[in-house]
């Protein structure tokens, strides 16, 4: 799933994001804020860095990459009407609002002045719709209709308004709309018991246990040896 694996570059090396963007083409960040390219009318006007090839920096696809872990993540703690961590919420915030969509109620202001923990969940989740409203906008999703001769069908594409490739953050946004809507659905994400970092998985885990992200297998494996440890330390105390 191209969503699971864009997300993965949250805690990817440069390399990995190169490959990532080799294969799959450009973000179309804009190089003054390293926001999604016509988040704002400035930024329209001042277009010719766009789509050309390594003219994205690095940083600012991670900063993206972390922006959508994160709304990931904050919906995952939605449906266990959890507030959510600080830090996804600071991701969200740098990798969709930017400096042109101040926020009205960021998430630290929420924290700070709303007191009922119900009310609190409410603000947030609106907070949430207003991050992901911004997302859909800025991610120009716009549908294409063309006949694909090959095919010998109707086809409908994302393209991205600069070129003729495709709108890689348009398809990305459109993979993770339902996500968020159903987060721990199957084929969803669920949270590391470790890391705390939402990975993909393909069925939904087991609450009562432990569930690790592929990186953290191994702090699994050596969890199960702690608790083998401990049992055998009980008995041998009985
Ligand atoms: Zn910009
Ligand atoms: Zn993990």
């Amino acid at each position: 799933m191209l969503l699971s694996e864009f997300v993965k570059l949250a805690q990817g090396t440069p390399a990995d994001v190169m490959r990532f963007a080799q294969r799959w083409g450009a973000l179309s960040l804009c190089r003054m804020h390293g926001l999604p390219f016509g988040h704002s009318r400035s930024c329209i006007e001042s277009r010719p860095f766009l789509t050309q090839e390594g003219s994205e920096s690095i940083g600012h696809w991670i900063r993206t990459a972390k922006g959508f872990e994160a709304l990931i993540g904050l919906a995952i703690a939605f449906k266990k009407r959890s507030y959510g961590d600080d830090a996804d919420w600071d991701s969200v915030e740098a990798a969709i609002s930017g400096p042109d969509f101040p926020s009205a109620t960021p998430h630290k202001s929420i924290i700070k002045w709303v007191d009922d923990e119900r009310e609190r969940l409410a603000v947030a989740r609106l907070r949430f719709q207003i991050e992901v409203d911004r997302l859909i906008k800025i991610a120009r999703i716009t549908p294409r209709l063309w006949w694909n001769q090959k095919r010998d069908r109707f086809q409908v594409d994302f393209d991205s308004s600069t070129s003729q490739t495709p709108n890689l953050l348009c398809v990305l946004t459109l993979q993770l709309l339902p996500v968020l809507v159903n987060p721990d659905g199957r084929k969803g994400f669920a949270k590391c018991s470790d890391c705390g970092r939402p990975y993909r998985v393909d069925r939904r885990p087991n609450p009562n246990r432990r569930n690790y992200c592929t990186r953290c297998k191994k702090s699994a494996w050596r969890d199960s040896k702690r608790d083998q440890r401990r049992k055998r330390a009980t008995a041998e105390g009985l």
